[in-house]
């Protein structure tokens, strides 16, 4: 188990919605102290009680990860990884160690179906073993469709939820 504390990092209060605060993805929420911490920490809201990031509870990803470091938020998802970045630094994912990293999740992804996300503010870039796919602005209410030619990933779309059939 994980001994780290998020410390002086409050970078998830930024790229993260919360759905019970309407607060949209990448922008910082009007309780947080950036750097410093949630001002209401007490009455802070369930989502923001279970929320973990991968950095916190995953000491296989070293110091040069932490959040406010990286300027990355990880997280996981039914479908895989996500991997957030601070939109004020929107390439942040490219620098290294990260883009190599993250190109080699994408590489063990494929072979096991778990997808690499990169999330800058609405827009999404789907990372696959052999190229990246840039999806734009993905809606919550719409999904990524991969096309897949045995476990390789040759493309990428977007559609609504509900107009997938399973
Ligand atoms: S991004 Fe992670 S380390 Fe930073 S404040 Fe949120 S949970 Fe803590
Ligand atoms: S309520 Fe507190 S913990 Fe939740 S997003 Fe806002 S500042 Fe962060």
């Amino acid at each position: 188990m994980s001994t780290r504390a998020c410390g002086n990092c409050t970078l998830c209060c930024k790229v993260m919605a919360i759905e019970q605060l309407e607060k949209p993805v990448g922008r910082w929420c009007p309780h947080c102290n950036p750097g410093r911490g949630c001002l209401v920490y007490a009455e802070r809201p369930g989502e923001c009680q279970s929320f973990s990031c991968m950095w916190l509870v995953n000491e296989l990803l070293d110091e040069r990860w932490k959040p406010n470091r990286s300027k990355l938020v990880l997280t996981t998802s039914d479908d895989g990884i996500e991997v957030r970045c601070d939109p004020g630094f929107p390439d942040a994912w490219r620098k290294e160690p990260f883009g190599s990293e993250i190109r080699q999740w994408a590489i063990s992804g494929d072979a096991h179906d778990v997808t690499v996300v990169v999330i800058v503010g609405q827009k999404m870039i789907l990372i696959a073993s052999e190229r990246e796919f840039d999806l734009g602005i993905v809606r919550p209410d719409e999904r990524i469709v991969r096309e897949l030619e045995g476990t390789r990933v040759i493309g990428a779309s977007v559609v609504k939820a509900n107009e997938i059939r399973d």
